[in-house]
């Protein structure tokens, strides 16, 4: 798709939505104007996640996220608050169904020290309760939803991902498992807690390619893998 030709148009909740050319598949792009942020914190027990553990960690080519639980174990941390990690803009917020349960995609733009800018989504699965609709601009630290059961799929627990591709949304099975299209969040997150911020990035927003719960992609769902029990300190060598 091509994002050369920026028009204002339509002004949607708190952010502005700009119109950008239409990709090739037909389906019109979007871009919303956002803040540089200024670091990221732990989803969780913010802003270091206090009180929680990482029972799963990253593993390529099987788990291409975190999951974190509370200390107390079980549903212990059912309806427990679930953060920003940094100032984005919401690009997904849907109930996916069984596999993802209640899903919200946050996009961000990222300047490391010295770095060119870096545009990234964090993904918070499972939620028993969404706080946030789509184009919301959010701050970090902000409650986005409560840890939840993906509909009674799992113990309650939350799935988080950070990723370095914007194309992937929901529907992940057609993107390699591995870091060229995800970072292993807690690394990611330990190298960027406090960054200058500063300034604003156009990014866009609907790189999906139209996959929502109604699409007819999403009509199968996406699949959890099954994960080798394995220590996420090495996980997050791998
Ligand atoms: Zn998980």
């Amino acid at each position: 798709m091509r994002y050369d030709s920026v028009i204002p148009l339509v002004r949607v909740l708190t952010a502005t939505v700009l119109w950008v050319s239409g990709g090739a598949s037909g389906w019109a792009a979007h871009s919303i104007r956002i803040p540089l942020t200024d670091g990221f914190d732990q989803p969780v027990g913010k802003p270091d996640g206090n009180g929680y553990y990482v029972f799963r960690g990253f593993y390529p080519n099987a788990h291409m996220g975190e999951d974190w639980n509370g200390n107390g174990g079980g549903n212990s941390d059912l309806g427990d608050p679930v953060y920003a990690t940094a100032d984005g803009v919401v690009v997904y917020s849907e109930d996916y169904g069984r596999s993802w349960g209640n899903l919200i995609i946050v996009r961000h733009a990222v300047r490391p020290p010295g770095g060119a800018v870096q545009i990234v989504d964090s993904v918070y699965a499972h939620l028993d309760k969404r706080h946030v609709r789509l184009y919301q601009m959010v701050k970090r630290g902000q409650s986005v939803g409560t840890i939840g059961t993906a509909h009674g799929r799992y113990a309650a627990h939350l799935h988080f991902e950070i990723r370095k591709n914007l194309q992937i949304g929901p529907q992940q099975t057609s993107f390699a498992r591995d870091y060229t299209n995800y970072f292993s969040p807690r690394q990611f997150i330990s190298q960027r807690r406090q960054l200058g911020g500063g300034g604003a990035v156009v990014v866009p927003v609907d790189t999906f390619n139209g996959q929502g719960p109604s699409s007819p992609a999403a009509a199968g769902g996406a699949k959890p893998v099954p994960v080798p029990v394995r220590d996420p300190r090495e996980a997050a060598k791998a």
